[in-house]
């Protein structure tokens, strides 16, 4: 039997992680070195690495940026206190936050007026449920899987709604629901789903092939959610084996004895280049037969932010002037997108457009 790859699609950058990376890029060009970015702008190993090596300073929190100097607020999002600390500073701020964490945050001060108890699903300490919770912190209760459900109190069990993070895991979060529903008839449901498109489209693509695969890789960062989620439904859905790489010098050639089919994806912030990386490593190991597995179209795009959009008089997408490239049609991927003398990151997502972890 013939050793071959089964290439998830969609995979790698979705419109929220592309807008936040061009964001940064675009201060750069716009303000020159040093640019503050409080937080990793996306998490991925790759594109941080990158955007240091240009010049971006990444801090933990804004009291490390000097007074007057322009910090990036990541796609992960901020909580108002964080607004209002860099106000205080004098800090010039761009906010990142992807316009669909930002919808999170919306339901979250919608239900805290309305007196709503809010059980927000989601993993303790991540960015985003930080910045989410930090809206109401009166109202807001994380709930951290279906193990959490028991601890749970709410003040009147009418109102009571739940949300999540964007990056969770869809079968997981609807287990942690059911049981959050078994102790609260009335639950209220978000007015739309939270976990984002691109979250949702790569892990339906990884349950479509993971049956028929001895191993699965899935680039991505250890402290990417929703990179792990996908290593996580590998499994579920009967895949033999499954890892977590950034690149392919991680890959145990162990992992590779006895195995027929790999299935290769990647998370929501992994540029399409370090997907190339992995099949050149498994094309010099005899998986050369590449077969796509695509279960949808994503053409989702983003606009920068306004506060950049000033900057720029007036562009209005996150598709940077500099490499605006036509839609691709299917099957004609271009990778290595290049800005910046042959050192740009691999902005093109797995699907001939610039998708936003
Ligand atoms: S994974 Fe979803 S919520 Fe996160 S940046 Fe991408 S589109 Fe936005």
């Amino acid at each position: 039997m013939t050793k071959r790859v089964l290439l998830a699609r969609p995979r790698g950058y979705c419109a929220g992680v592309d807008r936040a990376v061009a964001t940064v890029e675009k201060a750069l060009e716009a303000h020159g070195a040093p640019v503050y970015v409080r937080k990793q702008i996306v998490h991925n190993r790759h594109v941080v690495d990158t955007l240091e090596s240009r010049g971006v300073v990444f801090v933990d929190d804004t009291d490390e940026v000097p007074a007057g100097a322009i910090v990036v607020f990541s796609a992960h999002g901020v909580s108002p206190a964080v607004h209002e600390q860099a106000a205080a500073r004098g800090l010039r701020t761009i906010d990142a936050t992807c316009p669909l964490v930002t919808k999170v945050h919306q339901e979250v001060k919608r239900f805290a007026r309305d007196g709503y108890d809010i059980l927000l699903i989601g993993h303790q300490g991540h960015e985003e449920v930080e910045g989410t919770a930090g809206e109401a912190p009166q109202h807001v209760q994380l709930v951290d899987g279906p193990e959490a459900v028991d601890s749970v109190a709410v003040r009147d069990p009418s109102r009571v709604v739940w949300l999540s993070q964007t990056t969770l895991s869809v079968d997981e979060t609807l287990h942690t629901v059911a049981r959050l529903r078994q102790r609260f008839p009335e639950l209220a449901d978000p007015p739309s789903d939270d976990i984002c498109y691109a979250t949702q489209n790569r892990q339906v693509a990884v349950k479509a092939m993971a049956a028929e695969c001895d191993l699965v890789l899935v680039v991505g960062s250890r402290n990417s959610s929703n990179s792990v989620r996908l290593v996580e439904v590998a499994l579920d859905a009967g895949a033999r084996s499954a890892h977590l790489v950034d690149y392919p010098q991680e890959i145990d050639p162990r992992w590779l004895d006895g195995v027929q089919t790999v299935g290769l994806s990647s998370g929501a912030s992994v540029p399409e280049l370090l997907v190339q990386q992995i099949l050149d490593y498994l094309a010099g190991r005899g998986f050369a037969e590449v077969q796509e597995i695509v279960t949808a179209e994503e053409k989702l795009v983003f606009s920068l932010p306004r506060e950049l959009k000033r900057s720029f008089g007036g562009v209005s997408s996150a598709r940077p002037s500099l490499d605006a490239q036509p839609q691709q049609p299917d099957g004609e991927r271009e990778t290595g997108g290049n800005r910046h003398g042959g050192k740009s990151i691999d902005q093109r997502g797995a699907n001939g457009e610039r998708g936003g972890d």
